[in-house]
C-alpha cells in the first residue's frame, strides 16, 4: 500500500529534531557553516543534509512580523519527474510497496543538472566524493522494518504523521478544515501529486520558493508546474498507483 507523510506546519516549532534525527540515522558527516544572521542552518539542502528546516521571516501588511517554518525534503512524487528525467532505467526507482522514490548508486552515471532541473521542488544534490545524486529515501530501510521514518519519529510536536496514503489524505483534509477556521488561506501543497503533503497557513512563497511546484523561474525551460502537469496528465487516472 502506498504511504504518505503529512507535515502540519502549524505544529512545527522549528526545533530541528527531524533535521538532526535524519542526519544521525544516515550517519552523514558534519558540514562546516557560518552564522548568517538566521537560525536556518545549514543554508540549504546538501548531500549530507537531505532534511532542512527552512526559516522564513516576513512582515505582514499591518506591520506584524511572521516567522514560517518549513521542514523541507523530497516530496516522493507519485509520478516523479526526476525519475522520468533519468537516462538509465534503474538509476532512480520507485518502491512499489511504499511509493518511495529512491536514488541508487547508478545516479553517479546520470547528468546531475538534468536530474536537478527536472525536480519541481529543487531537491536533488550531488555528492562531490561519490558523484552520486542524493536526496531523502523516506527511510526505506526503517519503513521496511516497520519503523517510522526518522524525521517522523524525531518530531516531539506531532507535526509529522506517516501512514497509509488513504488514511493520510483523510487526516489532511480534516485537519485543513480545522485550521482554516483560524487561517482561511490554509492549504495542502500539491496533495494530488506527492506523498509528502505540507499543510501551510499562508501563501507558499512565504514559506519557501519551492514549497509548491509552480513557484520557480526555469530559465526558459517549461515551468516546473508545466513539467509536472505534462508528466502526470496521461497518468492521472492512476494517481494512487505506483510503478517500480
Ligand atoms: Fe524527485 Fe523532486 Fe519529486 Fe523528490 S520531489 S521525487 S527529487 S521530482
Ligand atoms: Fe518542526 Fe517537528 Fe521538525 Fe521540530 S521535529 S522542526 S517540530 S517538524
Amino acid at each position: 500500500m502506498p504511504k504518505a507523510i503529512l507535515i502540519d506546519t502549524t505544529k512545527c516549532t522549528a526545533c530541528r529534531g527531524c533535521q538532526v534525527g535524519c542526519k544521525e540515522w544516515k550517519n552523514y558527516p558534519p558540514v562546516a557553516t557560518k552564522q548568517r544572521g538566521t537560525h536556518q542552518n545549514p543554508p540549504d539542502l546538501g548531500p549530507y543534509n537531505v532534511k532542512l528546516v527552512r526559516f522564513s521571516e516576513h512582515m505582514e501588511a499591518d506591520g506584524t512580523v511572521k516567522w514560517n517554518f518549513f521542514p523541507d525534503a523530497c516530496r516522493h512524487c507519485l509520478d516523479a519527474p526526476c525519475k522520468s528525467g533519468a537516462s538509465l532505467e534503474d538509476s532512480i526507482i520507485q518502491d512499489p510497496a511504499t511509493g518511495a522514490v529512491i536514488y541508487t548508486e547508478k545516479t553517479a552515471k546520470e547528468d546531475f543538472e538534468t536530474i536537478k532541473n527536472s525536480c519541481p521542488y529543487d531537491i536533488p544534490r550531488l555528492d562531490p566524493k561519490t558523484k552520486r545524486i542524493i536526496k531523502c529515501d523516506m527511510c526505506i530501510d526503517r519503513v521496511r522494518a516497520n519503523l517510522l521514518p526518522m524525521c517522523v519519529k524525531s518530531c516531539a510536536m506531532g507535526a509529522m504523521t506517516f501512514g497509509e496514503r488513504s488514511d493520510i489524505l483523510d487526516k489532511a483534509a480534516k485537519r485543513l478544515v480545522a485550521v482554516q477556521k483560524e487561517f482561511p488561506k490554509a492549504q495542502l501543497c500539491d496533495m494530488e501529486n506527492v506523498s509528502v503533503i505540507y499543510l501551510i497557513t499562508d501563501a507558499p512563497a512565504k514559506y519557501h520558493k519551492f514549497a509548491v511546484a509552480d513557484a520557480s523561474d526555469t530559465k526558459g525551460y517549461m515551468t516546473r508546474k508545466e513539467m509536472l502537469a505534462g508528466l502526470l496528465s496521461p497518468l492521472r487516472k492512476g494517481a494512487g498507483q505506483f510503478q517500480g
